[in-house]
């Protein structure tokens, strides 16, 4: 290899491949050589697979074996900021390298010429007769509004044959066009005016654009109240960042909450930025792929996959929410996009900003500790003041059995209505009823492959378990005894809060807001924005509603069950509560109305419920601090947990059991060794869960203690390992 890192035809080159294998592989440079860090096609047996160009080759392997890389794929190298981020996030979550590439290379088709295709849209024709297949393509054409697809993403999705869709071309309601070159995204206009800024807010943008002209990495806490203008402020940074020329990632954790986000960023900008999120569509993940790594992208809004996106020239990132624990991927590579993104910019000499009303205990610490810089916006922007919050002791209550809105918080909903202003009831839980329950035999129905309940969905018309995503239709009987039409729902869920709603207060339009109740994401967002616009009097909503939406004419919360996040025994079960407590309160009063947020709870002393009303926010933390620094507990001691699986418990828990008795690498450390026990959940789709949690102290090299102690391990047949660091539950 030349020092431009360029190899010749013939010379040998490591290629790391998405494969599962523990080693890179000799190939022979192709035809014209190729650049370190070069996507390539690879033979391997006698497939062909993605890989790149990560080394010089070995050298230990047969020269007249060697085989030759197949091509070079049309697009930009790896960067060598990408590749060190890759390895360096492979040692952080004790990670093999090829699952890393996987995550890195999500793009489909990623080493097609984009000329070769041809792309599907909704045609002017008339079909001559509808089938049901014929109905699906055209309404999946039809729900994505103009966007094209290629025959295979559109026959998926409709799920039908190609000849189907192909059948709709020939009659002209579909057209078929040659798929044209990628196309350039709109630029963002960083001069355009913004909005005037507070004293307050002006300072913090202006701390955050020093940090962007001084260079070099920096992460900074932006804590304010919702409504304070976090958004408004880190604008200013993606400002700063694309007067540079440098590109700008944010990350938020829903995908509903992109719309009215999209919107701002188009105010602000004139244009739209590029959108990265699983709903997009294969067409337009693999444009953004490319553009962002042409540069051409100068601003991605998007899921914490975009992380893994080949930015030419990162300099800011954005974690909205960092607290939210869906930043947390729980399958496959388990890691934690707020980490992520601080790794990734300290790798990339990128700035980092997390935002929050309540930041995650974590981030907290670390600006306690001065490894953050920590901005303050402490009050809510223009006339909008925090809402009044106050309990609802459900214990002095008359309550009707099957109900769940206490006669005090039907009151105050019927007074903001009677004004004309809209209401947020919140439970955190999707569907009809948490528990289906026999009453003559006493069973509740559970999953067949999990350790779950199944859950009602009466809108689906259907039972459903909430972690593996299986489905069945609501039985007559009873699975267990047989009994005819004695199943019964128990507790609440969102539907069945609608169901009481509309009964209790017949002339309100109400909206229930859940993911599962919206076909599409698109659906979704649309309905939010219905709602801003005043389309319903009462919504009723799950945690989906807790963040960032703006509905400026709500001015009551109604948390139906505040005390359901504090039962178990997590110990983030308390930070949790406080956090989403306190997020949902935000949502009244975002406007110029006063709001108020009443919680019913059968604890009013409990010390979370109190924090969450005095608003004490950094008594809070310390006192959570304190009670973590005690236990030796993250942030201030480092844990992990190994996940193993199985078919069968017994074998599970023998390789548990045996991992927790040779411990002696972990014990050269200091760290110790808790379980088996059976994982938070115990069952997942048919395979049994065992948990072993590793405790160390906070400077413990645990990673490499981790991977000495299970490389002997050889996991026979179908038993599974999966390293999961800083764990959500502990
Ligand atoms: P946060 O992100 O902290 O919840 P936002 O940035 O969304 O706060 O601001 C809340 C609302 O106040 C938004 O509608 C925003 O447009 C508005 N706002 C905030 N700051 C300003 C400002 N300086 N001038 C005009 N409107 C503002
Ligand atoms: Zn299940």
């Amino acid at each position: 290899m030349s020092e431009s890192g360029f190899f010749e035809e013939g010379s040998r080159v490591g290629v790391l491949t998405t494969q599962p294998l523990d080693r890179l592989l000799d190939y022979r440079a192709p035809e014209g050589g190729c650049f370190e860090g070069a996507f390539v096609e690879v033979p391997l047996g006698p497939r062909k697979v993605l890989g790149v160009v990560w080394a010089p080759g070995q050298g230990d392997f047969d020269a007249a074996k060697l085989r030759s890389v197949i091509r070079v794929l049309d697009v930009a190298p790896m960067r060598e900021e990408m590749r060190s981020f890759l390895a360096r996030a492979a040692d952080y979550t004790l990670t093999p390298m090829p699952a890393m590439l996987r995550l890195a290379t999500r793009a489909p088709g990623l080493g097609d010429p984009p000329s070769m295709r041809k792309i599907y849209r909704l045609g002017d024709g008339v079909p001559d007769r509808m089938t049901d297949a014929r109905t699906r393509v055209l309404g999946v054409l039809r729900d994505y509004g103009g966007l094209a697809f290629t025959l295979k993403e559109l026959a998926e999705m409709a799920g039908v044959t190609s000849s189907v869709i192909k059948g709709l071309v020939k009659q002209g309601a579909v057209r078929e066009e040659d798929s044209p070159r990628d196309l350039p995204f709109p630029r963002l206009d960083p001069d355009r005016p913004g909005k005037a800024l507070t004293e307050d807010q002006a300072a913090a943008a202006a701390r955050l654009r020093d940090g962007l002209r001084g260079g070099g990495y920096g992460t900074t806490l932006l804590k304010g109240v919702t409504g304070s203008g976090k958004t408004e402020v880190y604008l200013e940074a993606v400002v700063e960042a694309l007067r540079l020329g440098r590109q700008a990632l944010v990350l938020l954790p829903e995908i509903a909450l992109t719309a009215e986000f999209l919107t701002r960023v188009e105010a602000r900008f004139g244009a739209r930025p590029a959108e990265w999120h699983s709903g997009a569509t294969m067409t337009e993940r693999r444009r953004i792929w490319r553009m962002v790594g042409q540069g051409e992208a100068q601003l991605v809004v998007g899921a914490r996959s975009a992380l893994f996106l080949p930015f030419r020239d990162l300099g800011l990132v954005i974690v909205d929410e960092e607290h939210d624990t869906s930043y947390k991927q729980e399958d496959g590579v388990l890691y934690n996009a707020r980490d992520m993104a601080v790794l990734r910019a300290a790798t990339c000499g990128a700035r980092v900003v997390l935002a929050s009303a309540t930041p995650s205990l974590e981030t907290w610490a670390n600006a306690e500790a001065g490894k953050y810089e920590r901005l303050d916006l402490v009050a809510r922007f223009g006339d909008a003041v925090l809402p009044e919050m106050r309990t609802i002791d459900m214990r002095a209550e008359a309550m009707q059995s099957g109900s769940w809105i206490s006669p005090s918080l039907r009151r105050a909903v019927q007074a903001r209505l009677g004004k004309g202003e809209q209401a947020l009831l919140f439970i955190n839980r999707r569907g009809y009823a948490p528990v289906t329950l026999c009453r003559a035999c006493g069973q509740q129905i559970g999953c067949e492959h999990c350790d779950a309940r199944m859950v009602e969905h009466r809108f689906l018309k259907r039972l459903m378990c909430h972690q593996c995503g299986e489905t069945r239709p609501i039985p007559d009987t009873c699975p267990s005894c047989g009994a005819e039409d004695r199943l019964a729902p128990v507790g609440p869920g969102i539907e069945r809060l609608a169901e009481e709603a509309a009964a209790a207060f017949p002339d309100a339009r109400i909206a229930a807001l859940s993911s599962d109740l919206f076909g599409s994401a698109r659906a979704l967002k649309e309905r939010i924005a219905e709602i801003a616009e005043g389309g319903a009097d009462i919504v009723i909503g799950t945690q989906l509603v807790a963040k960032g939406h703006n509905f400026p004419n709500l001015t009551l919360v109604g948390v139906i069950d505040a005390d359901l996040g504090l039962q178990g025994s997590d110990l983030r079960a308390a930070e949790r509560t406080f956090q989403l407590m306190r997020q949902v309160a935000g949502r009244a009063g975002r406007a110029a109305k006063a709001g108020q947020a009443l919680l019913q709870t059968f604890q009013p002393e409990h010390p979370v419920i109190r924090a969450i009303l005095s608003g004490d926010e950094e008594g809070f933390w310390k006192a959570e601090a304190a009670g973590r620094q005690a236990a030796g507990m993250p942030p201030y001691g480092r844990m992990a947990g190994i996940i193993l699986s199985g078919p069968e418990a017994g074998p599970v828990f023998d390789l548990g059991n045996m991992l927790a008795r040779n411990d002696a690498p972990l014990r050269r450390v200091n760290a110790q060794v808790f379980g088996p026990a059976p994982a938070p959940i115990a069952r997942i789709r048919g395979r049994h869960r065992v948990r072993l949690l590793v405790k160390a102290p906070k400077g413990a090299a645990l990673q490499e203690a981790l991977a000495q102690w299970i490389a002997p391990l050889r996991l026979k047949g179908d038993l599974r390992l999966n390293v999961d660091i800083d764990p959500q539950s502990f």
